[in-house]
């Protein structure tokens, strides 16, 4: 009986790996199609200062597929990575995003607005990674001043030198960078003293339970002061509280992002651009 039991259990086992393959090749297909077309879109989150005053926007990826409806870039994102589809989707949300910049920063601005675009750790890794993005920037004719690339910790895992050769000259040119997700990853700390990056942005996870939770408060704040110390802007996602952002301040964070300062919408919808 254990044999047959045993048995049984493979088969659901296998039953369950074949089920899982074919939602992700039947993903991996319609994602395929999908990339550059008006199933696609980017919306966009604003981030904020103390004041309420706008500090940038972040872009992030929409997947509206007519088969399976909206598609969370928590499912199709890792699919895209692992099959390499990232690459050219990844280029398509770059040159959506230097578009709206050239479109919100009109002559005429007061305030530059900065549009921050997420970069996968495959994208960073391609050898025609830089002159990929300073050619998008060209084609478009975005200033460089105008977008931000916000990186994870699993783009520096690999070849670190190589990695911070290509950040060093995207700065150089002129484009900000933001470490994404901080605090989720491998990295240490000798390594974050070394990479050329203008910001850190404080997970999501340590904000959600802010409130409740010693062990996220000692680890925002540490995030913080680090950021301080290492002369880094500090920006907290998730923040969809009032109480979470008084907190928050009073660990000495002074720029935010979350449903409490806005939604992630379309650029039409999106306001308090002046
Ligand atoms: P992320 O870059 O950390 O983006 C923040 C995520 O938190 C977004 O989820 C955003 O909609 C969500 N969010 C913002 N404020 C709040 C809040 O107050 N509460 C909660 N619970 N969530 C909030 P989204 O849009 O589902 O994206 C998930 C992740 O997918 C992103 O995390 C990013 O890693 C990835 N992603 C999205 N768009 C792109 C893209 O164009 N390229 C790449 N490579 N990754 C992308
Ligand atoms: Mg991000
Ligand atoms: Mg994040
Ligand atoms: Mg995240």
């Amino acid at each position: 009986a254990a044999k047959q039991k045993g048995r049984n259990t493979c088969c659901v086992f296998d039953q369950q790996m074949e089920q899982a393959l074919h939602f992700r090749t039947g993903l991996e297909s319609d994602l395929r199609r999908a990339i550059g077309s008006s199933q696609f879109q980017l919306h966009y989150q604003p981030q904020r200062d103390q004041a309420g005053r706008l500090i940038g926007v972040e872009a992030l990826a929409r997947w509206n597929s007519p088969f399976r409806g909206s598609v969370s870039p928590g499912i199709f994102i890792p699919v895209a990575e692992a099959s390499g589809l990232i690459l050219p989707l990844g280029h398509w949300v770059f040159e959506q995003a230097c578009r709206q910049a050239v479109r919100w920063n009109r002559p005429g601005r007061r305030q530059p607005v900065v549009i921050a675009v997420n970069v996968s750790a495959v994208q960073v890794r391609q050898p025609d990674f830089v002159p990929c993005i300073l050619d998008t920037l060209k084609a478009t004719g975005a200033d460089p001043c105008h977008l931000k690339l916000e990186l994870t910790e699993s783009a520096m895992v690999d070849d670190v030198q190589a990695t911070i050769d290509k950040m060093l000259e995207l700065k150089h040119h002129g484009l900000a960078l933001s470490l994404d997700d901080f605090g989720t990853g491998y990295s240490s700390l000798s390594l974050l003293k070394k990479l050329p990056i203008d910001q850190l942005k404080i997970d999501q996870s340590f904000v959600r339970e802010l409130l409740f939770a010693p062990s996220d408060v000692a680890i925002a704040k540490s995030v913080i002061t680090l950021g301080d110390a290492l002369g880094l802007e500090v920006i907290a996602e998730g923040v969809e509280t009032r109480e979470q952002q008084q907190f928050l301040a009073a660990l000495g964070c002074t720029r935010y992002q979350g449903y409490l300062f806005g939604r992630p919408v379309p650029a039409e919808q999106f306001e308090g651009l002046d």
